[in-house]
């Protein structure tokens, strides 16, 4: 239902709850957060059926990251519980992806990845997409997250996180919507520019096919194809 997505260099966990919040007006059944830093070994996820302020309550103390991307869910696929909430990350915890919208060939291939001996560790259909990408023999992000949506039929919003590529979010964009947020030496993307415009008015709106590379001091756009297209930022105007 929402995505909300940071990378910089401030504490992203308080950022991206209250970016969650933000978004609480659209309805969800569940949230979850991931983070990680350049200098961390790996991530760290947090989720929970029910209201945002349950989420906050199981954050622990010590959560410190610059780099994170956030979840509210709206179950389409699997009852909302814990495990369904997003974020969702393989077996080895090194890929996390949050979705919005529905993956209409999930069922066929969650069979295919479960008779090559994946283990789900949800009822989502937004699971596969984690295994997909995990399993992409790709060499940077970008390649394995378009090597994942070419076999997925459906909508999609997503904002994928990898341990080996921490410096990055990628997301994408077909049927739900994404936009990035351009800040100083931080990016911010999101489901709804709602969760942006306290931090930036300076918004990208990706086009359906099209995919985005957030770095804390940069950003690219280009098509699921891998060609790059242009996106220059515009200013929007709102009453906060
Ligand atoms: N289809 C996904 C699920 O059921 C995403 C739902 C959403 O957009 O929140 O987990």
């Amino acid at each position: 239902c929402g995505i909300v997505g940071y990378i910089g260099k401030r504490d992203v966990a308080p950022l991206l709850l209250e970016g969650l919040q933000r978004l609480e007006y659209r309805g969800y059944d569940s949230a979850g957060i991931v983070i990680t830093s350049p200098k961390a070994s790996g991530l760290k996820m947090v989720k929970a059926k029910g209201r945002v302020r349950d989420l906050e309550a199981k954050v622990p103390k010590r959560f410190a990251g610059t780099t994170g991307i956030a979840h509210t869910r709206w179950a389409t696929h699997g009852a909302p519980s814990d495990e369904n909430a997003h974020p969702h990350l393989d077996a080895e915890g090194k890929v996390a992806v949050v979705h919005n919208g529905i993956i209409d060939n999930a069922t066929e291939l969650r069979a295919k990845l479960v008779a090559d001996g994946v283990e789900f560790l949800s009822e989502t259909d937004t699971e596969v997409l984690v295994h997909l990408v995990a399993r992409s023999q790709a060499v940077t992000l970008e390649e394995k997250v378009r090597e994942a949506l070419r076999h997925v039929e459906g909508t999609y919003g997503v904002a994928v996180m990898h341990a080996d590529f921490s410096d990055r979010i990628v997301v994408a964009r077909n049927g739900s919507p994404v936009v990035l947020g351009i800040g100083e030496k931080e990016m911010f993307v999101a489901s709804d520019i709602a969760a942006l415009v306290s931090h930036t008015r300076q918004i990208v709106t990706l086009e359906d096919g099209e995919m985005a590379t957030l770095k804390a001091d940069d950003f690219r756009t280009y098509t699921t194809e891998g060609s790059r297209t242009t996106a220059t930022p515009t200013t929007v105007e709102w009453e906060a």
